[in-house]
């Protein structure tokens, strides 16, 4: 089996299993080509997800081969892969826990966990609240995210980049749990941000890629266990 369509289809449905993805959102994948990417047909179900039924799509949001149509914010991955050439993978999803953070004055979604150094200055807000469905909304998207690896739209949802699927896992997972200590450590008093040099630390003894395989690894099993995915989809 193809292993990144593979490892799209194992994505979408973890993220599904664990409250993240539901009815829509999509993940992608950039193939090797460059200017081609993987992604979903607009309708298939995410809890079901098949390697097989991924879409090539073109940067332009073109199909060039599968069958359906792309979801209809297909710009949101185009226009990314457009301007940040280091980005090989591209979620979007609509977390209401981490949206909140869209929507509420002087607490914008800073580090507080260690994980959350790919994000060591925050997360931009994106001010458009419709949906991202042309070329233009994508630009402009992809503007306010910058060299940022997350971006959060107002009232809608969120996108997060990364370099492989298994590291985009991971970093989603982090995302939502920087999003969740924010808001339950507000509760409790003023909060205490990470800083830079916090960060620079943790960075300093981290081994990103040992660190998404041990998450991918986890999720993984504990997934083909439950009947999410297919035990033959367990990396050997
Ligand atoms: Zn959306």
């Amino acid at each position: 089996m193809d292993l990144m369509r593979r490892d799209i289809a194992i994505c979408t449905r973890l993220l599904v299993d664990v409250d993240i993805l539901e009815y829509s959102g999509h993940i992608s994948s950039r193939l090797p080509s460059g200017d081609e990417f993987l992604i979903q047909p607009v309708d298939d179900v995410r809890s079901n997800l098949e390697p097989s039924r991924l879409l090539v799509v073109g940067l332009d949001g073109c199909v060039i081969q599968g069958e359906g149509k792309p979801p209809s914010e297909t710009a949101i991955h185009a226009e990314i892969y457009k301007a940040r050439p280091d980005v090989k993978a591209v979620a979007h999803f609509h977390h209401d826990p981490t949206t909140m953070f869209s929507m509420v004055v002087d607490r914008p979604l800073l580090p507080m966990k260690n994980h959350a150094a790919r994000w060591p200055d925050g997360v931009p807000i994106h001010p458009d609240a419709s949906h991202i469905s042309s070329i233009e909304q994508g630009q402009e998207l992809a503007r306010t995210m910058g060299d940022c690896n997350a971006v959060l739209l107002r009232g809608h949802g969120e996108v997060v980049v990364a370099e492989n699927i298994k590291a985009l896992f991971a970093d989603i997972v982090h995302f939502v749990e920087n999003a969740k200590a924010l808001a339950d450590a507000g509760l409790l008093g003023e909060i205490v941000p990470l800083t830079r040099e916090d960060l620079e630390g943790f960075e300093a003894t981290f081994d990103r890629d040992k660190h998404a395989r041990k998450l991918w690894s986890y999720y993984t099993v504990t997934a083909a266990n439950k009947g999410v995915i297919p035990l033959e989809w367990l990396d050997d």
